[in-house]
């Protein structure tokens, strides 16, 4: 597990965490009584997570809990005491944490990301008076092993511009996702960090391009009560 403790200006402590293949399998299709056994020993808080389909829309959380198991790729709260996040094997995991205490999770594989989920999500949180915002990119899959094709990639570059083109480390066309979205958000005035690591090729995290993992890890942010 990954974890940041940030305390915002106000004071309110924000608590982020990334979990890794030890921490459990977060996927939403599994056993309901290991899911919740898994989420409490990231979050004793009520949690709020997706069925996410890869689209755009951002869900908005007025209590903990709320929403839980809507379709969607983000989610967006100022709620103490709600945790929110997605749930990742590749995919790039975003939190996002504005100074005035709105924070929120997104799920942005290349579709998503293509399609704009990052900046639906900057909206949403600003049209509630968020603040500065910081971005954490959690783990995903790196171009050395995300060999893409070149029709793909025009489509991706298209949208989040022309850092997504990487190459693999055989030397092929690779998506390079991470730099896509950190280019967007930076375009969005929003200071983005990136954890690093590659969920295929470093050992402790789920993978579908990988190893058709059916785990996924879970991204996660909370405000302490
Ligand atoms: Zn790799």
């Amino acid at each position: 597990m990954i974890s940041y403790d940030l305390e915002l200006s106000s004071g309110v402590r924000v608590c982020v965490r990334f979990s890794d293949a030890d921490d459990g399998d977060f996927a939403t299709a599994g056993d309901p009584g290991e899911l919740s056994l898994a989420r409490q020993r990231v979050s004793p808080h009520p949690w709020t997570w997706l069925r996410q389909v890869h689209g755009t829309d951002v869900v908005v959380v007025d209590e903990p809990g709320a929403h839980a198991g809507a379709e969607g790729d983000a989610v967006v709260t100022d709620q103490a005491g709600a945790t929110i996040g997605v749930q990742t094997a590749d995919c790039v995991p975003i939190i996002l944490v504005g100074e005035n205490g709105v924070i929120a999770a997104a799920h942005a594989g290349w579709k998503g990301a293509t399609a704009g989920v990052a900046a639906e999500t900057v909206a949403s949180m600003r049209e509630r008076d968020c603040g500065a915002i910081r971005a954490i990119i959690g783990p995903a899959i790196r171009p050395e092993c995300y060999e893409f094709g070149e029709a793909d990639l025009a489509t991706v570059a298209n949208a989040l511009g022309d850092r997504v083109r990487g190459r693999t480390s055989g030397g092929s066309p690779a998506l390079d996702l991470v730099a896509g979205l950190t280019t967007q958000l930076e375009a969005l005035d929003v200071a983005v960090e990136s954890v690093g690591h590659c969920t295929a090729c470093e050992g402790n995290w789920f993978s579908h391009r990988a190893r058709v993992d059916k785990g996924r890890q879970v991204s996660a942010v909370w405000i302490e009560p």
